[in-house]
């Protein structure tokens, strides 16, 4: 099977929780769900309309917070960024424009028109589990960056000693893709960026390096 990052094809195969087809890069530790598995459009609308992501929930804005409190060493008052998969309602956004940012919103559900100005940062809180292919995705938020530009991700990772049959992450039917602190070592090599800030557990900040060409 290719990886739909490292492109990798010597991924194997396990089954994990609720009997579904997983696969394991050994190249770039990402784990995915086999294809077969992957939820359909219709699916996924209607879990992300679901979910209880608005700016009355109090859970979702501290979870939104872990993320935003550490990129906001990163963020200026003139700059200009996006908030990329932001679901229904781009709360993320909103509580970056009370910090004087300008912040754009971004999801390919229910805000599916992308910014035709390049960006001093962009982030992406709880999405990039989502990507049936994150090499594309990536390639697409690497090139919506300045250099020197950065990248604040929240997603779990996965670690060596996780159970891969029973951890809570993968039992969400639109969850499809599992990072490793290995996959991001890939991430900055493959698409030119350096790490900057690191929780050891979801979220982690990257910025590009500035003489990258594409
Ligand atoms: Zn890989």
């Amino acid at each position: 099977m290719t990886c739909p990052l490292c492109k990798n094809q010597e991924s194997t195969s396990f089954i994990g929780i609720n009997d579904i087809l997983f696969w394991k890069c050994p190249s770039c530790y990402l784990i995915y769900k086999d294809q077969s598995y992957h939820p359909t459009p219709n699916e996924e609308e209607l879990r992300y309309m679901h979910h209880n992501n608005n700016s009355e929930c109090e859970g979702y804005v501290d979870s939104l917070n872990q993320a935003l409190e550490p990129s906001l060493s990163y963020i200026d008052k003139d700059m200009v960024g996006l908030d990329f998969g932001c679901g229904p309602e781009p709360v993320l956004a909103k509580m970056l424009e009370e910090t004087g940012a300008e912040c754009y919103h971004y999801d390919p559900f229910f805000f599916p028109e992308l910014p035709d100005e390049r960006l001093d940062f962009v982030i992406s809180t709880e999405a990039f589990e989502h990507f049936f292919q994150p090499y594309k995705e990536l390639n697409l938020i690497t090139s919506l960056l300045i250099p020197s530009g950065t990248l604040s991700i929240m997603t779990h990772r996965w670690k060596d000693d996780t159970n891969l049959n029973e951890w809570w992450y993968m039992r969400d039917q639109t969850h499809v893709c599992f990072f490793h602190d290995k996959t991001f070592e890939f991430i900055c090599k493959k698409f030119g960026f350096s790490l900057e800030y690191d929780d050891g557990d979801k979220v982690i900040i990257l910025r590009k390096v500035v003489a990258w060409e594409f």
